[in-house]
């Protein structure tokens, strides 16, 4: 797409069309436009020939003015308000042009008219105000190239067609009047210029739009990759990290509970060494996806935060409700029965698991996210050395290293069955 916007903007300036899909859209978009636009050009076009009587009383003396004024007010201004009234709302171009054409080609009889019957010493300025009209409201209505080419030939033709079929045009007459139809070329150039620049202005806005969607879209697939751990698909450390800030200030605020887990595959390394590299990393990848399916009911966030190590983050759960979801992991883990050659008895890969989980209000007495982090780490390092294949949990203690004692220690793990 970007290609044809390129090859449209370096079309050469003889073509206004665009390339084809984008002439379609250029039409489409371009087929309307607000009819306020050309109905105030109208009515100030109207007005000025309603103005125009009094040249006309004054050319045609009180007798004749008559038929000027017949002409002005009974002709040319009804044919003006129609087309003004027809272009309410947002027209189609098609209406605007015919609308536009129908008022100069009657304005053109109508001025036409008068130069026929005026006085011989008036019927030049007749003429050339004949010439005048097309190059008017050719100026002031913004026609597409090819109704503008349209309104040029039948203005012109009726032009010249009346000003020869009246007999207005003689030897002894100047060629001024003819001379000044040229101007007609005027309106052309013109709608030609406003063409080419309007399409222009639609692919370099096209281009922009185009653009900016595409940065939108890196953009958004950037933030997914630095938010996702490349292996596993779950979120990463950093990620996680602010998640679980965010969460604790929410839970703060409305005094909830947070629930953090911390997840380590037991006996990772020895699974390396002996099954190899790539069926470590199967491994990760299958108990990520156990993790990811175990905490969804309960709407945590899963994460990978670093080696063989998961993190899950539980809004709402308090310390029961996060064991029981940390008991949920590892059983699924278990379950998954991978086998694990470097470990006896046909004994398949567990994880060990920390849980802790705080309650928002005790942010006032100074638990911050990185205890409740610590306590969960605790737990975890219990878990390991209490067997591994377990799971352990702590509160979290404010300004602790580490939460210390039995008294911190709020439910005793369950054997692994
Ligand atoms: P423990 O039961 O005490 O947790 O023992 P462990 O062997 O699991 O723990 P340790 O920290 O000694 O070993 C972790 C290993 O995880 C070491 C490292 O090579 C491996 N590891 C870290 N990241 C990856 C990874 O992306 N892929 C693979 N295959 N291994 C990894
Ligand atoms: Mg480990
Ligand atoms: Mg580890």
């Amino acid at each position: 797409m970007l290609k044809r916007i390129e090859s449209g903007l370096s079309r050469p300036w003889y073509r206004l069309r665009l390339p084809d899909a984008l002439e379609a859209q250029y039409r489409a978009e371009t087929a309307r436009l607000s009819g306020f636009y050309v109905q105030s050009w109208l009515a100030v076009f109207t007005l000025f020939n309603i103005l125009s009587l009094v040249m006309d009383r004054e050319v045609f003396g009180p007798q004749d003015f008559a038929v000027p004024l017949a002409m002005t007010l009974g002709v040319f201004c009804p044919v003006a308000l129609a087309s003004i009234i027809s272009l309410r709302g947002r027209p189609t171009m098609v209406r605007v042009s015919v609308a536009v054409l129908a008022t100069a080609l009657v304005d053109i009889v109508v001025v036409l008219n008068s130069a026929r019957l005026a006085p011989a010493s008036h019927t030049d300025v007749y003429i050339i105000i004949a010439t005048i009209v097309p190059l008017v409201v050719g100026l002031i209505a913004p026609l597409p190239f090819r109704h503008c080419l349209w309104f040029c030939g039948a203005s012109f033709a009726l032009y010249v067609g009346l000003v020869v079929g009246l007999g207005l045009f003689s030897a002894e007459r100047s060629g001024l009047p003819l001379l000044v139809s040229g101007l007609i070329l005027v309106p052309l150039k013109l709608c030609y210029s406003r063409e080419w620049d309007a399409r222009n202005t639609f692919l370099i806005g096209l281009r922009v739009k185009l653009q900016a969607e595409a940065l939108a879209r890196a953009n958004a697939r950037l933030t997914v990759l630095s938010e996702t751990d490349s292996l596993t698909a779950l979120s990463n450390r950093r990620h996680f990290t602010e998640r679980l800030g965010a969460a604790w200030g929410l839970a703060g605020e409305q005094d909830g509970w947070l629930g953090v887990i911390l997840i380590d595959i037991d006996h990772f390394k020895r699974l390396n060494d002996t099954a190899g590299h790539a069926e470590g990393d199967r491994c990760l990848v299958a108990v990520a996806a156990a993790l990811q399916t175990s905490v969804e009911a309960w709407g945590g966030l899963a994460a990978r935060y670093g080696g063989e190590e998961f993190a899950v983050l539980l809004p709402g759960a308090d310390p029961v409700q996060a064991r029981a979801v940390g008991e949920v992991v590892r059983a699924a883990v278990a379950d998954l029965a991978i086998r694990h050659p470097g470990l006896v008895a046909n004994r398949p890969v567990t994880v060990s698991v920390g849980v802790t989980a705080a309650r928002g209000r005790t942010r006032d007495f100074g638990i911050q996210v990185s205890d409740l982090l610590k306590a969960a780490d605790f737990a975890l390092y219990a878990a390991k050395n209490e067997g591994r294949n377990r799971v352990e949990s702590f509160l979290p203690a404010a300004n602790a290293n580490r939460p210390t004692g039995s008294a911190d220690r709020v439910l005793t793990a369950a054997p692994p069955g």
